[in-house]
């Protein structure tokens, strides 16, 4: 339940109906009993008169999602140190005049990696895919000083493009642009990649429910010098490119703490309260789609 002095929040996309963050933000509230409602917005014509609506409204925070991350850029304040690098926004936060934006995917990467003991500090990393979500990845994996990024595309100017302001500030990192076709077996998976041992980032929709039965990669070789892998995807829990990884006893994780902490960061930076461990439990139990 909540009161007429509720803080308000939400989401906003195109389409929304299918979103979990509704169910998710309002199970928080409820478990730390807080005075709280989220609710789900289809935004059809402006996105613009969307936010000026929200702040006259008194709406204390929002979450972006496709297709608004980026455009909604131009209509915020402030945006915080990642979301200038990254140049998508999934939360505003209202400040005096307006909002300001946050990119809390890398809060939930950071997360979900830290939870099941991946490290990747220093290691050689593996991205499949170049959209909005590898840009979080690359986020991170920058921050974290990796040793190096090898970056696979269909599209490689796409994919330059994508990387072209993590590459700017974080200068060091060395980059690799590789064309999906190119690794087809054995021998193209040696000439392009890492020798040995990189932790692998999935973050295309490929293997995404209804289309289980498929992964970006299908080449056992490449899973074979693969130390450690994460699937962005969370719908199946367990997609075919993490079955490589279970078949060969290497850890693996699946999108689902990503989705869960970047919630929980944005509903910090709404409430300026804590969200617990065992609250993160809870969702992970009510979100678990194949259980
Ligand atoms: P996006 O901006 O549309 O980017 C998708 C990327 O995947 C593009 O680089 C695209 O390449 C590539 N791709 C699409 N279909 C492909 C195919 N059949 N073969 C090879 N590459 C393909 O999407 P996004 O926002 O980055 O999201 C990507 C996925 O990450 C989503 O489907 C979702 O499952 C997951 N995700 C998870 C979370 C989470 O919280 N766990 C958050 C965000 C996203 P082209 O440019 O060549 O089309």
């Amino acid at each position: 339940m909540y009161t007429a002095k509720a803080k308000l929040a939400g989401i906003i996309g195109k389409p929304i109906s299918h979103s979990l963050s509704p169910l998710m933000q309002m199970t928080i509230a409820k478990e730390l009993g807080i005075d709280f409602v989220y609710s789900a917005f289809h935004i059809e014509e402006s996105l613009e008169k969307a936010i000026k609506g929200a702040y006259a409204l008194g709406i204390s925070g929002l979450n972006i999602t496709i297709p608004f991350k980026q455009e909604v850029i131009s209509h915020l304040l402030e945006l915080s140190d990642e979301a200038k690098v990254i140049g998508a926004v999934n939360t505003l936060v209202k400040i005096r005049g307006g909002y300001k934006g946050y990119n809390t995917d890398v809060y939930g990467i950071k997360m979900a990696l830290e939870k099941a003991d991946i490290n990747i500090k220093q290691k050689d990393i593996v991205l499949l895919g170049a959209g909005g979500a590898a840009k979080a990845v690359l986020y991170v994996c920058a921050k974290e000083g990796v040793k190096s990024i090898s970056l696979i595309s269909r599209d490689l100017e796409k994919a330059e493009g994508t990387c072209a302001s993590v590459k700017a500030v974080f200068p060091d990192i060395n980059f690799n642009f590789i064309k999906l076709s190119e690794l087809e077996d054995k021998k193209s998976i040696n000439k392009y990649l890492p020798k040995n041992n990189y932790i692998a980032f999935q973050a295309s929709p490929v293997g995404m429910h209804p289309n289980v039965d498929k992964a970006i990669i299908e080449c056992r070789d490449f899973y074979d010098k693969c130390e450690a892998g994460m699937d962005l995807v969370y719908n199946p829990a367990k997609t075919k490119f993490m079955q490589y990884f279970i078949d060969d006893n290497k850890k693996v994780i699946n999108g689902l703490d990503m989705l869960i902490y970047q919630g929980v960061r944005a509903f910090e930076l709404w409430n300026g309260i804590e969200v617990g461990e065992e609250i993160v439990l809870k969702l992970r139990q009510l979100l678990m789609l194949d259980k």
